[in-house]
């Protein structure tokens, strides 16, 4: 919030900020799911809709789940709501009780902690290590788990890492949660799609089938095909816990847009072409990011293997001099100098709980990428040690 302000307060001085900070894609909604939007308006269908979504779109969600996750879902154990993001929340609200534990592989989404405390619950962190690709490995999991643990959030692929885990990986995970029964498992599949190099991130109940009586999966079309703005998100789980999630969205907000589920129809029964050509245009400027940093001096990198983000390493930067003369002693003073000094604006690693890191985003077009990564240079070159 502090950068934000920070960075509002450049351009009011009329410096010319450049942001490689945002969440979302810069690609447009798809045209068959913005014209099936405007039809349905149309049309008139902007009625209410059940609570848990269209008979129709269930059923597609179903058809997805099984032909691209090679998981079986009825349509009654799917819901739909307005973002994956409060679905995650219902889902937590549905499964704590007060002072249940929740494992959070480090780094994580800067959501997940403040959610599991809306819920009651407590936080507990499991550290991955940049040599394991930020991925958890089975002894971390086994280690982790205690008598108040209640569940474990795996996001997949990872905001701000890009680390996926394969069916390989899950299946090793699974083994370990086969041996503590009342441990549950949230999947946050929001990044699917957004794969590079051939890396498929697996589904966990596809890999460990005697898991899914007690894992619930959330995705949702806002960053596969570039539909943020309209608020469509799903989750699968059996249906008890489906029906508790149900209740507490039929409370708070209702059915999702009648207007978006009609969008989200079409974009899952198109052709997937718009969604595979974005893939590739994140790739290359993946591959643009991983040369610029590996050839900036101070920092370093694991290349991410999905999503739009690199978590980028700035230990070399920390304890030295900023261009501003100011030392730079944690990633948020590294944040508000490669404002102050040059104009771009990215989030530090501090609040996805592994330092000194930043996160880079780049989800803007690839000049504007090429000028931020030039800055970053520039920054670099002139950090001293004293
Ligand atoms: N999960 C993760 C890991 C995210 O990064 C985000 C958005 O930034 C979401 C969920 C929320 O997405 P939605 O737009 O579906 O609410």
């Amino acid at each position: 919030m502090a950068l934000t302000r920070f960075a509002a307060e450049l351009r009011a001085e009329g410096r010319d900020v450049l942001a490689l900070s945002a969440g979302e894609p810069d690609f447009g909604s798809p045209l068959p799911a913005a014209e099936a939007g405007i039809a349905a308006i149309r049309r008139g269908d902007t009625r209410y809709t059940a609570v848990d979504g269209l008979p129709a779109l269930r059923k597609a969600i179903a058809e997805k789940l099984e032909r691209e996750n090679g998981v079986a879902y009825d349509a009654d154990e799917i819901t739909v709501s307005s973002g994956s993001k409060i679905l995650l929340l219902t889902a937590l609200m549905a499964l704590l009780d007060r002072d249940d534990e929740v494992l959070v592989p480090a780094p994580f989404w800067v959501s997940y902690p403040e959610m599991i405390r809306y819920a009651d619950g407590v936080t507990r962190l499991i550290a991955t290590k940049p040599e394991n690709g930020f991925r958890i490995l089975p002894q971390d999991l086994d280690a982790a788990i205690g008598p108040r643990t209640k569940l474990l959030i795996l996001n997949n692929p990872n905001n701000p890492t890009g680390a996926i885990y394969t069916h390989a990986d899950l299946a090793a995970l699974g083994e370990v949660l086969a041996r503590h029964p009342r441990v549950a498992v949230l999947t946050d599949e929001i990044y699917e799609h957004l794969n590079f190099d051939g890396v498929v991130p697996g589904n966990l109940v596809a890999s460990a089938p005697y898991l899914r009586d007690r894992t619930i999966l959330v995705n949702g079309l806002s960053k596969s095909y570039g539909l943020t703005g309209w608020r469509l998100g799903f989750a699968a789980a059996p249906k008890p816990i489906i029906a508790v999630i149900n209740a507490l969205n039929s409370q708070g907000v209702s059915s999702p847009s009648a207007i978006a589920q009609y969008a989200a129809l079409a974009a899952l029964s198109d052709s997937q072409d718009f969604r595979d050509r974005n893939r590739r245009e994140y790739e290359a400027r993946r591959d643009l990011v991983v040369a610029a940093i590996t050839g900036t001096p101070g920092l370093d990198l694991v290349a991410p293997q999905s999503a739009f983000y690199a978590y980028v390493d700035c230990s070399g930067w920390i304890g030295r001099i900023a261009p501003s003369g100011q030392r730079m002693e944690t990633d948020e003073d590294v944040a508000r100098e490669l404002l102050g000094s040059e104009g771009l604006a990215i989030v530090p690693g501090a609040p996805f709980g592994l330092s000194p890191y930043f996160r880079l985003s780049f989800c803007v077009d690839r000049a504007t990428l090429a000028d931020g990564l030039k800055r970053l240079h520039r920054f670099a070159t002139r950090v001293t040690n004293d």
